[in-house]
């Protein structure tokens, strides 16, 4: 039997960021949960939501609290790369563009007035001003952008690595096991042992919905998502080089869809990635959520994303594509779960399709809560409490 003063179940990017935080501040942490699997096939625990090279990120976002969240997180990423030696961001910029007409103009409106007001450094494109910004995007006739230069890429899993690395120099334990059954603050791991700490963060990602650890469900959405890659050669990906990150409304279209640039995965290939599915299957139990993460998306969704991505890149040399399976947690709130739900037991989740670049804020906010503190006076301007399907 192993003892820590907090233990943070789930190594993703939530937890990771949480046990650094709390293992900086003295704690002595077990941070606890399975490695990515080898054989996504076959493997039949948990997944995270993070098992993949790119993720975006930008202050700038609709919701202020978001923004607040992705920008605190920002400002740590060159701290975390150079005291960890990982690195895992690229500062292409962030370009989200939108109509200035129609039912999705508002977007664009809550976008410049969220910079505006958080003082975010940002262009506002248009015409032929946007189209000598970002000449590989065909962007929709009447297009507005705003061009972040401090956002980009991050690859997640080199993230969560760099945070774990930190974690583990302050003095983390690391147990590579899921979790399956908890007592107070009592955990059993797959292997029949057992382990326990004064207090318990569940930082599960979309598992603390279809697998809780929590007595009660929280109330949260987790979506089975695809995306779909592009592959290009690597002259093509040269030629993209200075190609921001781009979230936007494709012609009539009544949701964003998202675009990384050319990012050069394990495989040793470049791909492009798209996704953003206005609707797609929701997964309520971990049985369904392992099978969908076994799997690799619906060739459907991937279609549809891939003539999107062809409409907005017309000059795109595709060298082939493929899907992949995600899955996206989105809470009642709008906002992530952190808070003390039950004496000794915190919950740390609800990434809500945007939680990777804000993952360092969010897991110091997690330890806040963990060592007794009030989450809702961290200047965020949210409460973060959660939402539960018996409330
Ligand atoms: C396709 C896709 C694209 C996205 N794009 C972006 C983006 O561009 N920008 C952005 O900011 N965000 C993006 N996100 C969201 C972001 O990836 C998530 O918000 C983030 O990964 C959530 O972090 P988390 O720690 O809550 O969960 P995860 O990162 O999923 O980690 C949860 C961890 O808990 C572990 N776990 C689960 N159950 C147990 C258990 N019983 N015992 C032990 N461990 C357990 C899992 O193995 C996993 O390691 C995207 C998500 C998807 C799916």
């Amino acid at each position: 039997m192993r003892r820590a003063d907090i233990i943070v179940v789930g190594r993703g990017l939530m937890g990771s960021a949480c046990a650094r935080h709390l293992a900086e501040a003295g704690c002595r942490v077990m941070l606890v949960g399975p490695d990515e699997p080898i054989d996504r096939a076959a493997h039949d625990g948990p997944f995270g939501s993070f098992h993949d090279a790119g993720r975006i990120t930008r202050g700038i976002a609709e919701d202020p609290v978001w923004a607040r969240l992705s920008t605190r997180s920002m400002a740590r990423y060159r701290d975390l790369e150079a005291r960890s030696g990982i690195g895992f961001f690229t500062q292409c910029g962030a370009m989200m563009a939108g109509p200035t007409k129609g039912p999705m103009a508002g977007m664009m409106a809550s976008v410049t007035g969220s910079a505006a007001r958080l003082g975010l450094v940002h262009e506002r494109l248009e015409g032929a001003a946007l189209a000598a910004r970002a000449p590989m995007f065909a962007l929709p006739a009447g297009s507005v952008a705003v061009f972040e230069p401090s956002g980009g890429v991050i690859d997640p899993r080199a993230m969560r690595r760099a945070e774990e690395a930190l974690a583990v120099a302050a003095g983390t334990e690391v147990v590579a096991q899921p979790v399956t059954g908890r007592e107070g603050a009592w955990l059993t791991l797959a292997d029949g042992a057992q382990v326990t700490a004064d207090h318990v963060v569940i930082a599960t990602g979309g598992w603390a919905g279809c697998a809780p650890l929590t007595g009660r469900r929280p109330a949260m959405r987790v979506y089975q998502r695809t995306v779909a890659f592009a592959e290009v050669t690597q002259a093509e990906a040269e030629r993209l080089a200075g190609m921001p990150s781009l979230i936007w409304v494709p012609e009539g279209g009544e949701t964003d869809l998202y675009l990384l640039p050319p990012i050069r995965y394990p495989d040793g290939r470049f791909y492009l990635k798209i996704g953003g599915e206005a609707d797609s299957p929701e997964a309520r139990d971990a049985a369904t959520l392992n099978a969908w993460f076994r799997g690799a998306g619906s060739p459907a969704a991937g279609a549809v994303l891939l003539e999107e991505l062809r409409r907005v890149m017309p000059g795109l040399r595709i060298a082939g594509t493929h899907t992949g399976a995600c899955a996206v947690s989105f809470t009642a709130t709008g906002h992530p779960y952190v808070a003390r739900v039950e004496e000794g037991v915190t919950l740390l989740t609800g990434g809500n399709g945007a939680g990777a670049k804000c993952a360092d804020e969010l897991g110091r906010l997690g330890a806040v809560a963990a060592l007794g503190g009030d989450v809702a006076a961290e200047g965020l301007g949210a409460e973060f409490a959660p939402v539960f399907e018996t409330d």
